[in-house]
């Protein structure tokens, strides 16, 4: 045996094994590329979860439906999954809303129900419509509040206008453009003193009209967009409280104006189902050579019920699902364990994953790297380091294994700022774990689908949502193979304008575990 094996033997060794490693890296990351790009299941899963299950509200059976479904998925690509209890809500079933205009003549109104509202009779109710007053101050609202009893009373403000603003700007003349803005704002201004003149507040002055006796409340909550209304839950004990369209809403408000005594039936139907546990879906393909070291695909899975939840967060949910079966099938022996959290009741303050913080230490502790996803179908434009001060040398050196026509619509932020909410990334940020936020491009997410009537199926751009996949798989796989464990070590935030002393880190908060009770 020659012994005398040169330096530039060894050296030559060392480089073919780094040639033959890096060939290999870069055969994975091909190899990921072609599954999600060839063998794409995004739209299948967008159709079996947005419109066979449907929207995901906390506490609906859709919810609980959509979990199972979620696990069964998972199995039938050979990964482990399973559906962990944290809690428990108030358990609710939408029924159907018709709402028509009875009087002055028929017509029928678009708009529905608002979530955890108790049902109303089969026949529902017909009462005439109000609308707020204008008041000096407190006693006079109180003077006013029994007038309520057996009307249905209109809570929000009629807009000046039905236009979204960027129409306006297309379109107006300059003066008229301008003129339409002042009027908004004054109208919105006077409204928000009127409210503050009756004594309550948005939410408060809904109580107080239930208890004086209305039959039920109708608002409208525009979102500035055509046919755009955010739909959120009811603030209601008893009666009906709905939302309608604000085109319907400015026509009834205007009867109501010229004295012509419009009169709405509404029928609501849901189910009371008591209180129900709630969970979060657990996906795990175990690692080989560090099983203790985690990589988290992180989404919520529910959803507010006004659409079908596509883009708020179907399109997060599905990304990560697709981005588990894509490396089950080109990756399935990781370095590090990789785990799937598909999160409940993210919409009620980060409920599910706050849980799953608390309950994981050992989990948390030795995150590699959280990535999650939460704000719409665009493709991810944004990748902030959250205020972890090493975290450009990992994300850094993982994003160049990215593919250039994925990596060049990304706008990096080192070292950040941590978030302290938004999304389920802040739950991990806050106990110390490198956890970021793949962030989408807007495609009008604010105005058009986020919590509104129309976050469903077709505004998904699944181009940019396969985009994602690529992103978030290639990221995963260079997370798990990093030959070395990501740094947590924390920047010196900057001054807080307020305090005048450096930000502090956001500490952990508690999951609301028992909701819709208060
Ligand atoms: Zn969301």
């Amino acid at each position: 045996m020659n012994f005398k094996i040169t330096c530039t033997t060894v050296l030559f060794s060392i480089a073919a094994l780094v040639q033959a490693q890096t060939q290999t890296q870069q055969e994975v990351v091909d190899a990921l590329v072609k599954e999600a790009t060839e063998n794409s299941q995004l739209e299948g899963l967008a159709y079996e979860l947005l419109e066979g299950i449907g929207p995901r509200l906390v506490g609906t059976p859709q919810m609980q439906q959509a979990h199972s479904w979620a696990v069964d998925k998972f199995e039938s690509w050979g990964i482990s999954a399973k559906n962990e209890q944290w809690g428990e809500w108030k358990g609710w079933e939408r029924g159907i809303t018709h709402i028509d205009m009875v009087y002055p003549r028929v017509e029928t109104i678009s708009g529905t129900q608002l979530a955890w509202n108790p049902s109303t009779s089969k026949k529902g109710v017909t009462a005439e419509l109000v609308v707020l007053p204008t008041v000096e101050n407190a006693a006079a609202f109180e003077n006013w509040l029994p007038s309520v009893k057996g009307k249905l009373v209109m809570v929000s403000m009629k807009q000046p206008t039905g236009r979204p603003e960027a129409n306006w700007k297309e379109y107006a003349t300059e003066e008229s453009f301008e003129k339409m803005k002042k009027e908004k704002a004054e109208a919105e201004s006077n409204w928000r003193e009127n409210m503050k003149n009756t004594g309550y507040n948005r939410r408060t002055i809904i109580e107080a009209l239930e208890k004086a006796g209305a039959e039920g409340i109708v608002q409208s909550y525009w979102s500035e967009g055509f046919g755009a209304n955010k739909i959120f839950s009811a603030y209601t004990k008893k009666i009906p409280m709905v939302d309608i369209s604000l085109e319907d809403y400015g026509m009834l408000y205007r009867m109501v104006e010229h004295d012509a005594k419009p009169k709405l039936h509404i029928v609501a139907q849901s189910k009371d189902l008591g209180m129900v546990p709630t969970f979060n879906t657990i996906a795990t393909i175990k690692g080989t050579e560090k099983p203790e070291e985690y990589v988290i695909l992180s989404a919520h899975f529910d959803s507010w019920d006004g659409g079908t939840g596509a883009t708020d967060n179907g399109t997060g949910t599905i990304i990560m699902m697709e981005a588990a079966r894509i490396l089950k099938k080109i990756y399935p022996n990781p370095k590090r364990t990789i785990i799937v959290g598909l999160w409940g009741s993210e919409e009620q303050g980060l409920n599910g994953s706050r849980a799953y913080v608390e309950d994981h230490p050992e989990i948390v502790n030795n995150v590699q790297a959280v990535f999650n996803q939460d704000n719409g179908t665009g493709r991810v434009v944004n990748l902030s380091g959250q205020g972890f001060l090493n975290a450009y040398d990992y994300l850094g050196s993982w994003l160049n294994a990215v593919p250039e026509d994925v990596s060049k619509h990304i706008e990096t932020h080192f070292p950040g700022t941590p978030a302290r909410g938004g999304s389920d990334y802040a739950s991990f940020v806050a106990a110390g774990a490198p956890a970021f936020s793949l962030s989408s491009l807007s495609w009008a997410y604010w105005n058009y689908t986020w919590h509104t009537n129309l976050d469903t199926y077709d505004k998904i751009v699944f181009d940019d949502v396969q985009n994602n996949v690529i992103l978030t798989v290639i990221l995963t796989y260079m997370a798990s193979e990093d030959p070395d464990r990501t740094s947590r070590v924390k920047s010196i935030l900057p001054i807080d304008k307020k305090t005048g002393e450096p930000s502090v880190w956001p500490t952990p908060r508690q999951p609301e575990r028992k909701g819709g009770v208060n």
